[in-house]
């Protein structure tokens, strides 16, 4: 688990860089259309971390925050490097204990394992998931402390 810690990422420019400073709460892989928006890609990854574990050292001063609100009217709010556009992180208020991290931004993504994917009905329809990889739901999880259990067994185990 110990493993999980001091990971470091930043934005494409390098303006915005952080550091975790403990181990993420879960791992998930999102399909919705505004992940696929977001990410200008097939999906969006999202690495819940608590939001005193992220360490900005260089940068936190840029980030510029854009609004927006997901499919069930809840606030998104959205840090990103004005610079080059990489998203850095969701959360959904300024006082969230916890924040979505886009893992894609980190600086080694090779220990990344996905615990479930989500809204697979607006999945790219090429892609092909492996069914041992864990859940997979066709919109939002009924249970997501069920999904944070099956990291931490999986941390435990790497
Ligand atoms: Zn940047
Ligand atoms: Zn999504």
């Amino acid at each position: 688990m110990d493993s999980a810690i001091g990971k470091t990422g930043g934005c494409q420019c390098g303006a915005v860089r952080y550091q975790l400073t403990a181990p993420p709460e879960m791992l998930y892989v999102c399909h919705c259309s505004d992940c696929q928006k977001q990410s200008s890609s097939a999906f969006g990854m999202s690495l819940i971390v608590q939001r005193d574990a992220v360490d900005f050292t260089e940068g936190a001063e840029y980030l510029k925050i854009w609004d927006t609100h997901g499919g069930d009217g809840q606030l998104k709010r959205c840090a990103f490097c004005p610079e080059c556009g990489t998203r850095i992180y969701h959360a959904s208020a300024d006082d969230d204990a916890s924040i979505s991290i886009k893992a894609g931004a980190l600086d080694d993504t090779g220990w990344l394992r996905p615990v479930a994917h989500i809204w697979l009905q607006s999945a790219q329809p090429w892609l092909v998931i492996d069914p041992d990889s864990g859940p997979c739901f066709a919109q939002e999880p009924d249970d997501e402390a069920d999904l944070a259990r099956l990291w931490q067994q999986q941390l435990a185990q790497a």
